[in-house]
């Protein structure tokens, strides 16, 4: 993009959308501080220690059940700490218009999350744990493999077993549609097992599309805030996007960048970690679960980190997506009118909240040529 259009497209930008954004900005700065703060306290109070040998003593000296109890009481205490600054983003979202959704509605959605994260975190904190017991030699090189394995399965899985946790799904029932979706899809050369209506209405007033899931489970997944306002041609270019990242293989690049870095932050850990052991005596070994919050700091202190370089990466394959979109399409006109309409429904860069169930739009307001 030339200097001239990116101009443009930055002034056409809201002030109330600008407001927003920087106010989201803020707020996901202060809950990363936030998490950071609480580690560190952990740490340095000994606080970590003293939380592990309650949760020993609660288990009966299991070991297993002691480290759930461990992780259950940490999350516990984020969410509580966190909680102010969660209910401020759900009055934001009303503040800009944006949500539809009521507060005992919300309430039971973080519940919700809170669950699920409790469970996944289980699951790979009791999973690491046995590693570094069973091979405490090579322990982050086996966890870095089992983890690699993990995200991939989570990718795969979480259309089926995750969104609809929190989001209704049904089959498209408008079939034209549905076949001139699949048609472009098979034009890219993905094979799509179904396009899904997604009910984002009930909560959002934001509009979104993806492409998500892996293998069997790959499907396309439409915001009914999508299918409403929007022309068939608009959602075949909001989707020509979306296949972009596929023609591109986005998503195995991306899984192999954060197999890179998730190598080295096993590695730093360990190295981390073998330095705390022998230098102080915060933790009895590797097997000490109270030593859990330092690798926690030493994995977010690396995703600061390469930050900087992931968002370049992504803005680098959002525009190599466009750039598939412009070439697929016979004519730009809907995917301009697409991503300004969303631009200005979404007044963000509105995604779906995570990074591995693969691409979904990006919004930003196209300059019109
Ligand atoms: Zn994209």
């Amino acid at each position: 993009m030339s200097s001239a259009a990116a101009t443009t497209a930055i002034s056409t930008d809201s002030p109330e959308a600008r407001r927003y954004n920087r106010i989201r900005r803020r707020l996901g700065i202060a809950d990363f501080i936030l998490g950071l703060v609480l580690l560190v306290v952990l740490l340095a109070t000994g606080w970590s220690g003293t939380l592990r040998d309650l949760t020993y003593r609660a288990a009966f000296q299991n070991y297993t059940l002691a480290v759930f109890l461990y992780v259950l009481m940490l999350m516990g205490a984020g969410k509580v700490l966190g909680l102010g600054l969660d209910f401020y983003g759900f009055r934001l979202e009303h503040r800009f218009q944006l949500s539809n959704q009521r507060l005992r509605a919300w309430v039971w959605d973080e519940i919700k999350g809170l669950l699920v994260g409790v469970v996944l975190a289980a699951i790979v904190t009791e999973l690491l744990y046995f590693i570094i017991r069973e091979v405490p030699q090579h322990w982050w090189l086996i966890a870095w493999a089992v983890f690699l394995g993990l995200f991939v399965l989570l990718a795969q899985l979480a259309p089926v077993i995750l969104f609809p946790i929190f989001y209704k799904f049904e089959p498209l029932q408008n079939e034209e549609l549905k076949s001139r979706l699949v048609r472009l899809s098979e034009q890219a050369g993905t094979r799509v097992r179904g396009v899904y209506q997604w009910r984002l209405s009930e909560k959002s007033k934001k509009a979104n599309a993806a492409l998500t899931g892996l293998g069997n489970t790959r499907r396309i997944i439409l915001a009914d805030t999508l299918l409403e306002n929007y022309s068939a041609d608009e959602i075949e270019a909001v989707l020509a996007h979306e296949l972009g990242h596929h023609v591109h293989r986005h998503i195995l690049k991306s899984i192999t960048v954060q197999a890179a870095i998730t190598f080295v932050g096993f590695w730093a850990a360990n190295e981390v970690l073998q330095y705390a052991i022998e230098h102080s005596n915060m933790f009895t070994g590797l097997a000490d679960f109270a030593n859990l919050p330092l690798l926690a700091l030493v994995s977010t202190v690396l995703s600061l980190l390469v930050l900087p370089a992931l968002n370049a990466y992504s803005r680098y394959n959002e525009r190599q997506a466009d750039r598939y979109a412009f070439r697929s399409l016979s004519s730009v006109e809907p995917f301009i009118s697409a991503m300004n309409k969303l631009a200005d429904q979404n007044l963000a860069n509105a995604r779906l909240p995570d990074s591995w169930s693969g691409s979904s739009t990006p919004i930003r307001r196209f300059p019109v040529a």
